[in-house]
């Protein structure tokens, strides 16, 4: 016998209109790329939005169409989010920190018919377009006529709106229409596009807004710094709204002085970011001496979280919660939430859960296997590699059958490549991606937990640790640091540091220094790049 509940579908258009009718006079605060502060309600969003959809649709845009987007965190974007996935279409955003190559791959292969660019990306197209679709137009995201740049453009975004009247309903389609198409930046072969529908990011923004895993309150005052062109920024721009939160748009500029005029000017209370950003942002506090007076908690999450950066932000008052996810996973599946019988522990214990990558949220399957696919137990020392399946998770690339059929089980288990442990309480712990592994003489070192030790030092500014080949032992790590400004720490004293947490095998036998290490697009530290600096050829697991 089936249930007698209305089968509404889970369409993304129905969070902005309940944003709109129930929290009408909310904030969407955006900070510009022409600088100024732009400030409107989600009522007048959705009344933005429904002008684009219809431009959109008389530009001939219709279902199933992949539209591009090339553009900063800003309110213009957030209506695209909105308009196109309203009208059935794609909206496909691209990660301008990619390289041209791979910029012009993902335009091909998702045959975007149309790209909406922020003024300062026009010289980046201009310079791609012999390269991208023929059929392929582009409109500036901007006022007025766009600045002259050697290249067709379509009227431009507000004289698109201007155009159009906010008389309009959303269409009502089946809520596995694709919505959203994004990228990873992969640092082996092709990109490939994890392809969401309505119902996943319908889905995977009620998840997250349960309190522990982003948690998300009409009190809050949210500000995704993951840009908005990395995972549909973390799913916040649908989380705010259908929470009814205000939410602030930091545009381009994430610097730590930007970023702590902003919070303090919209009384950010929460913000969400990679550890590369937190980490300036603590580095501005420390060194300026401000005191952030709204701003209670950080989500740090796309590369481990340093327990050092959560003990130094808790001085500002300031809790830091780890998540972890991937673009594959719309992106989020766990945080290192504490759970109440944590309460009782002391501050280092508690230190020691919250440095793990966390426990799922319900709704996202896991289990660890060895290589030969042998499900292994939750004791937190069992090692094997983490699969993840559940509503918000790929059950496949984007047009692409070869890496599909390389990632995704048949039964929907998908590869996420990340070594780890899970331990009795549900907490998994990463101790490497697969190609990054460190085996030394049989046993495995963790990269992520020597990196996390060496940043604990207080000269050291961001550490990496990779393998290099040893006849004797296999692998041993070497260890390379950015120290901060005008610092230098001492070999020795580094390494005694290290040597206070771990076996003598697991130290690195050399430390050197860089001026700054190589970051991916998504503000990960680069480490092909870096063994191609140090020579040292990778052959496992890639
Ligand atoms: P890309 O592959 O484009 O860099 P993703 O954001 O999809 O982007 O990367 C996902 C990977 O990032 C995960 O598989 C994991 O290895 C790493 N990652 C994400 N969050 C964390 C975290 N909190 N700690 C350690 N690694 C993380």
């Amino acid at each position: 016998m089936l249930g007698m509940m209305s089968e509404r579908p889970l369409l993304i258009s129905s969070i902005i209109t309940h944003a709109a009718t129930f929290h009408g006079d909310a904030e969407v605060a955006s900070r510009t790329v022409e600088g100024p502060i732009q400030r409107y309600t989600y009522r007048d969003a959705e009344r933005r939005m429904k002008r684009l959809a219809k431009a959109l649709l008389r530009l001939g845009i219709g279902r199933g169409d992949r539209v591009g987007t090339l553009a900063w965190s800003t309110h213009r974007h957030f209506e695209l989010y909105y308009a196109i996935s309203g009208i059935g279409a794609v909206c496909h955003t691209i990660n301008p920190r990619l390289f041209d190559e791979q910029i012009v791959y993902i335009v091909n292969h998702a045959a975007d018919r149309l790209l909406f660019v922020d003024s300062t990306f026009l010289p980046l197209v201009e310079r791609l377009a012999p390269r991208l679709p023929r059929d392929c137009r582009i409109v500036a995201l901007a006022e007025g006529e766009a600045p002259p740049v050697g290249l067709p453009l379509l009227p431009s975004y507000e004289t698109l709106l201007a155009g159009e009247d906010d008389a309009f309903e959303w269409p009502e389609f089946d809520e596995r229409t694709a919505a959203a198409l994004c990228y990873t930046s992969g640092t082996t072969g092709h990109p490939k596009g994890a392809l969401y529908s309505h119902r996943s990011t319908v889905l995977h923004a009620f998840a997250e807004s349960l309190p522990d895993a982003i948690g998300v309150s009409a009190r809050d005052v949210v500000c995704p710094v993951v840009p908005l062109f990395h995972v549909c920024g973390w799913g916040i721009p649908f989380a705010a709204p259908m929470n009814g939160a205000k939410l602030v748009l930091p545009g381009p500029r994430l610097d730590g002085a930007s970023l702590y005029e902003l919070f303090e000017s919209e009384g950010v209370t929460y913000a969400l970011g990679v550890p590369t950003i937190w980490l300036g942002f603590e580095s501005y506090l420390s060194s300026s001496g401000k005191r952030c007076s709204t701003l209670q908690r950080l989500l740090s999450g796309g590369s481990a979280v340093p327990p050092s950066m959560v003990t130094a932000f808790a001085c500002h008052g300031i809790e830091v919660r780890q998540g972890w996810g991937m673009t594959e996973m719309s992106p989020l599946g766990t945080t290192a939430a504490l759970k109440a019988k944590h309460r009782a522990l002391d501050p280092q214990a508690q230190l020691a859960v919250q440095a793990k990558q966390g426990r799922p949220l319900y709704g996202v399957e896991m289990k660890i296997v060895d290589d030969e696919g042998h499900a292994q137990p939750h004791d937190g020392k069992s090692m094997g590699e983490l699969l993840v399946r559940g509503p918000w998770i790929i059950s496949g690339y984007f047009a692409d059958e070869a890496a599909t059929r390389a990632a995704v089980e048949p039964d929907g288990w998908f590869h996420t490549g990340d070594m780890v442990t899970i331990d009795p309480d549900g907490y998994m712990q990463i101790a490497d991606r697969r190609k990054d592994v460190i085996k030394s003489g049989g046993e495995w070192i963790s990269s992520i937990d020597l990196e996390n030790a060496a940043v604990a030092h207080q000269d050291v500014a961001e550490a990496a640790v990779i393998a290099v080949p040893d006849a004797r032992w296999g692998e041993r790590p070497l260890l390379i640091v950015a120290s901060r400004p005008g610092c230098r720490p001492e070999r020795e004293a580094l390494l005694e540091l290290l040597a206070r947490q771990f076996p003598k095998w697991m130290l690195p036998d050399e430390v050197v220094w860089v001026e700054e290490l190589p970051h991916t697009a998504t503000g990960k530290i680069m480490k092909t790049r870096l063994r191609e600096m140090f020579g040292i050829p990778k052959s496992s697991g890639q």
